[in-house]
């Protein structure tokens, strides 16, 4: 029997909002624990929530990004549920109304193109966070209480490890450039729970799913979803009943585990929330989002073939993250080689980001830097060998200008005939020999003669012009030998 696997996935984006979605508390990230709350967040008695305006701009672009149908009539709902990290004992979210729905992503996985149906876009406030590991029990840190979050529901159109990856890694990409969340993992602004089930291949009626709540890396992404499935075929194969659960993924395990069994909807007895009025988006507002969406990685790519002449793959790795591609237009901009640009940022660069461990935000030089280190390469200041010394010198914390690097490092050609001249003049008289082979028709004794000259100048010598000289003067040599 041949099974297959079945996800839908939700993911909770932190919208990059100064404040929270109800109140003016700072969303900034860290912080000692409960500075970042107050009464409204805190739902203390007597408190009224008031809706940030920006949230709604944001949940705009973050739908009309993903191509859904954005409602002109959304509300909020409560979905009530005791659980320590939720001091209101009840989440302010979108559920009957919700703001966004009917979208897709088109992804590229094992060579096939697909649309992955986006289902539902609300908006709804994040929880707080236990702290588990300090003293006795567990604390509250409310800090993160009341964050605005947008939660993306997949449809479950999903169909294997890959597929997930590359929708996650998609829907990231773009919401990054829609300037909707900042999307850092890392900090916990992206988080991606995944539904699964095994059916029978063919089969119409989807199996019982369980629920892998907050993977936060694309890696984790994977390994969960390969586990899991197996677990479940496995489970479906003795023939055992897979229970509807929410699991736990144990990245340094490997393994996942139950965790709770899933609560229905009509559990969390969702009602209208009776403070906030109703969300009325008028089509000349939708229309503004629409106007001031920035490029998005997709159309970007297109243009990058199309302009600069392009291979669709460079395409795709300068557009992988917004700042990769800040750095490649403002290059391009100074400096009209767009494939030349390219292959440093593709190949030359990503080394050094890798053992400083930093992003290309943190690159400690200007695209203008690049620009001159480029322009000495093409005007033979320094040979494209010793660019890639100069570059490497640029990730240094106390560096000058490229300029300055090859000039402290006495890096610069030898583009003077005449001082080139007396050295290969040297050189062939020691080699005789490589005479005899160039005679004798042998003509890669000139390669050999190029090398000794590189060796003399400790790989100073402009190649063309130390070419040209040993041709010319080997040559001069040999007649006068006849
Ligand atoms: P809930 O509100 O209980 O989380 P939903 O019906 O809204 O449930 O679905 C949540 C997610 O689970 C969606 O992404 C959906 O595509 C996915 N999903 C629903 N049924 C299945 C299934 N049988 N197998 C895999 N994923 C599923
Ligand atoms: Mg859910
Ligand atoms: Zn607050």
């Amino acid at each position: 029997m041949d099974y297959e696997i079945v996800i839908g996935m939700e993911i909770h984006v932190e919208m990059a909002t100064k404040t929270k979605l109800f109140c003016n508390c700072t969303t900034e990230f860290g912080g000692n624990e409960n500075t970042h709350a107050c009464p409204i967040c805190l739902a203390m008695p007597g408190t009224l929530p008031v809706l940030n305006e920006k949230v709604l701009d944001f949940a705009i672009k973050a739908g009309l990004a993903l191509n859904c149908e954005i409602q002109h009539y959304s509300k909020f709902d409560r979905k009530n549920y005791f659980y320590p990290d939720l001091p209101k004992a009840y989440q302010t979210s979108q559920f009957y109304y919700p703001i966004c729905k009917d979208g897709y992503v088109e992804i590229e996985a094992g060579g096939k193109k697909k649309k992955i149906g986006i289902t539902r876009i609300h908006i709804e406030e994040d929880a707080g966070k236990l702290l588990h590991e300090s003293v006795d029990g567990t604390l509250l840190d409310a800090n993160r209480c009341g964050v605005p979050l947008v939660e993306i529901v997949s449809e479950p159109d999903i169909r294997s490890a890959e597929e997930a990856q590359v929708f996650a890694e998609k829907v990231r990409n773009i919401l990054e450039y829609t300037g909707v969340s900042d999307c850092k993992m890392e900090e916990g602004s992206l988080r991606f729970d995944v539904n699964l089930s095994i059916r029978e291949k063919g089969a119409e009626a989807f199996g019982t799913r369980t629920e892998m709540k907050n993977l936060n890396s694309f890696r984790a992404l994977g390994r969960a979803v390969q586990y899991e499935s197996k677990r479940q075929v496995i489970d479906i194969k003795k023939g055992r009943e897979i229970i509807q659960e929410t699991r736990k993924w144990d990245d340094v395990k490997g393994v996942s585990s139950a965790m709770r069994s899933k609560e229905e909807a009509h559990d969390y007895r969702y009602f209208p929330e009776p403070d906030l009025v109703p969300i009325i988006l008028s089509e000349e507002r939708i229309e503004e989002a629409r106007r001031t969406l920035p490029e998005l990685p997709e159309a970007k790519q297109a243009r990058y073939v199309r302009d600069y002449g392009l291979p669709q793959y460079d395409a795709e790795v300068l557009t992988a993250s917004k700042a990769t591609s800040q750095f490649f237009e403002k290059t391009v901009a100074l400096y009209d080689e767009p494939k030349q640009i390219s292959n440093w940022i593709m190949v030359e660069i990503p080394p050094f980001l890798k053992e400083k461990e930093i992003s290309i935000e943190e690159i400690p030089f200007q695209p203008e830097d690049l620009v001159e280190l480029l322009t000495l390469i093409q005007k033979g200041k320094i040979s494209g060998k010793i660019g890639k010394k100069v570059l490497s010198l640029m990730f240094e914390e106390s560096a000058g200008s490229p300029s300055q690097i090859v000039e402290e490092n006495q890096w610069a050609q030898m583009s003077d005939a005449g001082e080139l001249s007396d050295i290969i003049a040297k050189i062939i008289d020691e080699n005789q020999k490589s005479l005899d082979d160039i005679a004798k028709g042998n003509k890669k004794a000139y390669g050999y003669l190029t090398g000794q000259v590189m060796k003399a100048t400790k790989g100073q010598a402009n190649p063309q012009l130390a070419n040209q000289l040993i041709r010319e003067m080997v040559e001069k040599k040999l007649n006068s030998r006849d």
